[in-house]
């Protein structure tokens, strides 16, 4: 499956998880994503093909910003698009997230969420993690924390993912329900990464 990495610090964001994304591509990825947080707003870019297309495609492009997460995707559910590589975004848009893994019972989810008015722009599982994290929190009027957490009993299979809320926009959440995760933090800076 993927990598997945956020950093949030002092630093360029954009350098640091560019690298590490690059360290953590040794199976042959199909697409890649980054977001970057710029001017108070969340920036996103994604393209299919390896790290490289996403890199050149950047090459003129402010990257400036303390706070980013990246992806690179194996997929799993739904084609190797640009719509459906890393971040996807919840309906409102504030809340985005990359995901390493497979939710298994994703289509009874998304089935649930399209009866409660939820619209998708891609195929993948992830588009249903993300907005079943949204819908958890509007409908029990919780906060983020306890809306990823309430998502998570509901999930079956492997994953590990990064959860970012434009409303918080400088924390991330990282979550492990079975993947790897690794968190290093000092008092200046914080990253999490999952393969
Ligand atoms: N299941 C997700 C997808 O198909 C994530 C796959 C991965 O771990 O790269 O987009």
């Amino acid at each position: 499956m993927c990598g997945i990495i956020g950093y949030l610090g002092k630093k360029q964001a954009y350098p640091i998880v560019l690298n590490i994304l690059k360290r953590l591509e040794y199976r042959g990825y199909d697409s890649a994503g980054i977001a970057l947080w710029q001017n108070n707003q969340l920036i996103i870019h994604k393209e299919a093909g390896a790290i490289e297309v996403l890199e050149k495609s950047l090459l003129k492009k402010d990257t400036n910003g303390n706070i980013g997460f990246a992806h690179t995707r194996w997929a799993t559910h739904g084609p190797a698009t640009k719509d459906n590589a890393h971040p996807h975004h919840s309906q409102s848009k504030k809340i985005n997230l990359v995901h390493n893994g497979t939710v298994l019972n994703y289509y009874h989810l998304k089935e649930e969420l399209k009866q409660k008015n939820y619209q998708f722009y891609g195929d993948t599982d992830s588009e249903v993690l993300v907005n079943l994290i949204e819908s958890k929190q509007k409908e029990k009027n919780i906060n983020l924390k306890e809306a990823v957490i309430e998502t998570t009993k509901l999930i079956e299979g492997r994953s590990a993912f990064l959860v970012h809320d434009q409303n918080n926009f400088n924390t991330f959440i990282a979550v492990n329900c079975g993947g790897d995760l690794f968190i290093g933090k000092n008092k200046e800076e914080e990253m999490k990464m999952g393969s």
